[in-house]
């Protein structure tokens, strides 16, 4: 079983899915971690955003998920995707329909046969559109303000 929460940059998707997953006993599929790994590894390898090589680049990557975190290579990345930088880096990535292309099936296999909440962007539209469970979380622009500060 898919839930599937989506909704703007603040308004708490990150919060509200790991503390629902511990109480259902779901896994976890942090969205925004696999985008921030696609920014890291291509910024790392000299490719924007807009290079036409982005899309193979991608699709070939060792990008796996054990225990609800992101591996590169067979390692975990830990805290190289949490700087200060890399939250701007993996927006400029995502804007590309390329890399959103390839990573729509990572997410897909990702959560293959098990129950799992994921969020993020496009989760219940476009990822997991047959999720039985959809929330778009949304907040004030106040509170967004302020919990992004
Ligand atoms: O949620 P987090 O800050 O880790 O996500 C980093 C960036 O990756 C977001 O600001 C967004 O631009 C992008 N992203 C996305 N689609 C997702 C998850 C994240 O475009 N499903």
């Amino acid at each position: 079983m898919i839930i599937a929460i989506d909704g703007p940059a603040g308004a708490g998707k990150s919060t509200v899915t790991s503390v629902l997953a511990k109480e259902l006993r779901f896994f976890r599929l942090d969205t925004g971690a696999i985008y921030r790994t696609v920014a890291y590894a291509a910024h790392r390898a000299n490719l924007s955003a807009s290079d036409p090589r982005i899309e193979p680049f991608v699709k070939a990557l060792a990008l796996t998920l054990r225990d609800g975190e992101v591996h590169l290579d067979g390692a975990p990345v830990g805290d190289l995707i949490r700087t200060p930088e890399m939250g701007p880096m993996a927006s400029k990535y995502s804007a590309s329909p390329y890399v959103r292309g390839a990573l729509l099936v990572v997410q897909r296999n990702a959560v293959m046969g098990q129950d799992f909440i994921v969020d993020g962007r496009d989760i219940g539209t476009v990822v997991f559109p047959d999720a039985p469970v959809k929330i778009f979380l949304t907040a004030s622009v106040d509170a967004r303000a302020k919990r992004r500060w």
